[in-house]
């Protein structure tokens, strides 16, 4: 007996996965990172097309140059919490900046997004309030919910009429009512109806808290996300974002059309408890917000480049889960099948994202592909080769999985 036995059942399936394609997809190492677009394993140079850097500016040079001064200024780490030791002027920067380009008078920032879910959410909700989440809500959503004492519910995947009827159904329950949705959900890449979210919340007196963790930088006129898309960005009580996808650093930010939002830095405990963002992570962040809002550029270059894509993967037959966007997934039939495509894939130089349960909505296995302003027409073209590629050789490497689990 050990108490690593409950993990038997996992093992096996990490270790049928290890048997068919000789590696553990998730213990993947690059030896380098040459750009936003390339990595390179072993003598093989990598296109990467799973980073989530949906704007490229992990190596956008004022970036890196905001970084490196901030480093040079106050050191590379802040060794406590802000309620501990304090804020630094860039923590304050930051939110000052976000809230600006969001239009909210309050914006706290965190250090990773996961715990900006955790802390926004378990410091929002008390316990006779109840929260009513999506179906297909982030792992960092659903553990925020777990720390706090409210009672949740869940409702059908971007499906604004089911929220309504199970808030009506919940309308004579003392406290306050928290709904929590994503602008686009990371792993099909499909847009919730953030407008009719908003009517449906607002009409049954809740408060609807927006996690725009893969939409920030990337959706709406000024890149401030789905909300903004849908022209109700002014009507969202709390919006959520990370760092590390458009804003190429770590961290995230939860701002709020509630100024009174501020009480609650008072009593997050992922706020208070741990070390405050870096300056460098910081900074860079605050260098990528200032891009967002001066270079459309970028957003109409990932768009365009998405069109593409999906349109060749399309005609390919690819069982895609959502229309165009920076997230294009492709359904497979089973873990051990995509595996096999994801391996030859990786083989022939090209990186996207093996998804499977319990990471994925309806216990799905995916090929997951983000894309980047950064890959250009001709990364794309080589994209499509490789996938066009992959269709060829389908059925050998289905053959190939049934042989080695004979
Ligand atoms: N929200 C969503 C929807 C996410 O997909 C993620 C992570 N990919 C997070 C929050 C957490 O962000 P981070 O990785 O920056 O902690």
């Amino acid at each position: 007996m050990s108490i690593f036995d409950k993990y038997a059942p996992l093992q096996q399936r990490v270790d049928l996965v290890r048997q068919i394609i000789g590696r553990d997809p998730l213990g993947i190492k690059f030896d380098d990172i040459l750009s936003p677009t390339r990595g390179r394993i072993g003598s093989r140079e990598i296109v990467l097309a799973g980073t989530n850097n949906y704007l490229g500016l992990t190596f956008d040079e004022d970036c890196m140059r905001a970084a490196r001064t901030a480093v040079d200024n106050h050191g590379t780490g802040t060794t406590g919490s802000r309620v501990a030791n304090g804020s630094y002027a860039e923590h304050v920067d930051l939110e000052v900046a976000l809230a600006e380009h969001l239009g909210m008078p309050s914006c706290v920032i965190f250090s990773t997004g996961y715990q900006t879910n955790l802390s926004a959410i378990s410091g929002l909700a008390g316990d006779k309030d109840v929260i009513f989440m999506d179906a297909d809500a982030h792992a960092c959503i659903i553990d925020g919910t777990r720390l706090t004492q409210a009672s949740t519910i869940r409702f059908r995947h971007n499906n604004p009429q089911d929220l309504d009827r199970r808030m009506k159904r919940a309308a004579g329950t003392e406290g306050d009512k928290l709904v929590v949705i994503e602008g686009m959900y990371s792993m099909f890449g499909d847009i919730a109806p953030v407008d009719e979210f908003v009517d449906v919340t607002h009409q049954n007196g809740g408060y609807l808290f927006i996690d725009e963790a893969h939409s920030y930088g990337v959706f709406g006129p000024t890149g401030c996300g789905v909300a903004e898309e849908k022209g109700v960005l002014d009507r969202i009580d709390f919006i959520s974002g990370t760092f590390s996808k458009s804003l190429a650093s770590v961290g995230g930010f939860c701002a709020s059309i509630h100024p009174e939002f501020e009480i609650t830095r008072k009593v997050m405990r992922p706020y208070m408890f741990t070390a405050s963002p870096t300056p460098a992570n910081v900074s860079a962040a605050r260098m990528a917000v200032e891009k967002i809002r001066t270079v459309p550029r970028l957003r109409e270059n990932i768009k365009a480049r998405a069109e593409r894509l999906h349109k060749g993967l399309s005609e390919m037959h690819f069982d895609l889960c959502a229309d165009p966007g920076p997230v294009i997934a492709i359904r497979r039939p089973n873990e051990a099948v995509c595996a096999a495509e994801w391996n030859w894939l990786l083989e022939n130089g090209v990186y996207v994202n093996l998804a499977v349960p319990p990471g994925t909505p309806q216990s799905t296995s995916l090929l997951r592909i983000s894309l980047s302003a950064a890959h250009t027409e001709e990364d794309i073209t080589l994209l499509l080769q490789k996938f066009d590629k992959l269709k060829d050789i389908q059925g050998q490497l289905v053959q190939d999985v049934l042989e080695k689990v004979a």
